[in-house]
C-alpha cells in the first residue's frame, strides 16, 4: 500500500475501524487518508459533503476503504446515528479520532455569547459525545484507540484564544479522565496537541491579522517553520496502532519544539 501520505510510516491496520472527525480538510483529512492508506476502513465526517467524498476518493485511491457522514458534531442525534450506523456496517468500532475544531478568536472584552458557546460546544462537547457513543462499542470488544486533537493553545495561554484555549484544556482534561476509565479495558484515550500546522484554519490568522502572526509564530518554533498535516497524521497513526498499547492518559505535542 501507499505510505507517501504518512511521512513514511507504515502500521498494519488492516480489518480496523475508524472515525475521523472533521475529514473534509486539513489535519483531519490527512489523518483520515493516513490510516486508510495503512489498511483501516474509515468513516469520514464533517458537515460538508463534497469535500468529504473528495478524502473517500484519496483513501480509495490508495487500495483503502472509507464512507462518508455529513454530521455536525454538535448535532446529539446524529452523532449517535453516525456511531451506531458505523457499528452496524463494519461490526465494531476500534479507533475514534475527535479532529473537529473551530476557532472564534477575539479579545474576552469583546468576545461574544455566541463566539464563547460555538467554540465550547464544537470543540469540547462534540468530542464527548462521539467518546460517549464509542463508549460501549469499544467496551463490547475489549479494544480501542482514542485520539483528540487538542492543541498547544490547550497546554499554553494564547491571547485572544480564551474560548479556544479552555475547549482545548478541557478536552485534555476528558482525556485523561477517560484513560483512567477505560484503560483495563485495553482502550487507550489520548490527545495530540499540535502547533502551528498548515491549514485553513492558520490561513484565516493570516487572513484576519496579516502574515505577521506567523512569522512572528516561527521565532517562537525551534524548528523555525510551521508543520504540515502529514506530521500531525504520523503521531495519530502510531497512537492508533496496537504497538501504542502502553500508552493512555497522555499529551503529544507535536510543535517543532515549540512547548519543549
Ligand atoms: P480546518 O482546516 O479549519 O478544518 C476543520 C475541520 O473540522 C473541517 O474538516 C471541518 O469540516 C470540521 N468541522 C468544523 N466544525 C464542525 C462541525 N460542527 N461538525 C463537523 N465537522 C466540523 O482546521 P485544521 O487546522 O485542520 O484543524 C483540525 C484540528 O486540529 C482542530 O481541532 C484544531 O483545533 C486542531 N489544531 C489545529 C492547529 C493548526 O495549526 N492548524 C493547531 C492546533 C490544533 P466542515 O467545515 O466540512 O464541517
Amino acid at each position: 500500500m501507499a505510505n507517501e501520505p504518512t511521512n513514511g510510516i507504515q502500521i498494519d491496520l488492516t480489518g480496523q475501524v475508524a472515525i475521523v472527525t472533521g475529514a473534509s480538510r486539513g489535519l483531519g483529512r490527512a489523518m483520515a487518508v493516513a490510516l486508510g492508506a495503512n489498511g483501516a476502513k474509515v468513516a469520514c465526517v464533517a458537515r460538508n459533503a463534497e469535500k468529504l467524498a473528495e478524502t473517500v476518493a484519496a483513501i480509495q485511491a490508495t487500495g483503502g476503504e472509507a464512507t462518508s457522514y455529513a454530521c455536525d458534531v454538535n448535532d446529539r442525534e446524529s452523532v449517535n446515528q453516525v456511531v451506531d450506523t458505523v457499528v452496524e456496517t463494519w461490526e465494531k468500532l476500534d479507533i475514534l479520532v475527535n479532529n473537529a475544531g473551530i476557532t472564534r478568536d477575539t479579545l474576552m472584552a469583546q468576545m461574544s455569547d455566541a463566539q464563547w458557546d460555538e467554540v465550547i460546544t464544537t470543540n469540547l462537547t462534540g468530542p464527548f459525545l462521539f467518546m460517549r457513543a464509542a463508549y460501549m462499542p469499544m467496551m463490547r470488544k475489549r479494544y480501542g484507540r482514542i485520539i483528540n486533537i487538542s492543541s498547544v493553545s490547550g497546554l499554553v495561554g494564547n491571547p485572544g484564544q480564551s474560548n479556544y484555549s479552555a475547549s482545548k484544556a478541557g478536552l485534555i482534561g476528558v482525556t485523561r479522565t477517560l484513560s483512567r476509565e477505560l484503560a483495563k479495558r485495553k482502550i487507550t484515550v489520548n490527545a495530540i496537541a499540535p502547533g502551528f500546522i498548515e491549514s485553513d484554519m492558520t490561513q484565516d490568522l493570516v487572513d484576519k491579522f496579516g502574515q505577521t502572526v506567523i512569522d512572528e509564530a516561527k521565532k517562537r518554533i525551534p524548528c523555525q517553520r510551521l508543520g504540515v498535516p502529514e506530521e500531525v497524521a504520523a503521531a495519530v497513526l502510531f497512537l492508533a496502532s496496537p504497538a501504542a498499547s502502553y500508552i493512555t492518559g497522555q499529551i503529544l505535542a507535536v510543535d517543532g519544539g515549540m512547548t519543549g
